[in-house]
């Protein structure tokens, strides 16, 4: 496949999530980047993802404030050995 032709927003767009997250292989993820240097609309929106994710993995990276886990548990009426983390 020519990875220099550009495979459109219809194409790009639905893959943008899955270019973020590293999941295309090099042939699409060339194809979507491609496509994006090109369309402002799809750059806008890989932007947008791409800030997101690392927004996103940056927040479960920290680990929650303590006491957090016993007052969800209290909430929901759950003892908190109901389920110990992993
Ligand atoms: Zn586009």
């Amino acid at each position: 496949m020519d990875t220099n032709r550009d495979c459109g927003c219809a194409s790009a767009f639905p893959r943008i999530e899955a270019l973020v997250d590293g999941m295309l292989d090099p042939i699409d993820c060339a194809q979507v980047r491609g496509h994006c240097d090109r369309c402002e609309s799809c750059s806008a929106e890989l932007d947008i993802v791409e800030t997101l994710t690392h927004r996103f993995r940056a927040a479960l990276a920290e680990p929650p404030p303590p006491g957090v886990r016993e007052t969800i548990f209290a909430n929901l009426n759950i003892p908190t050995d109901f389920r110990t983390p992993q």
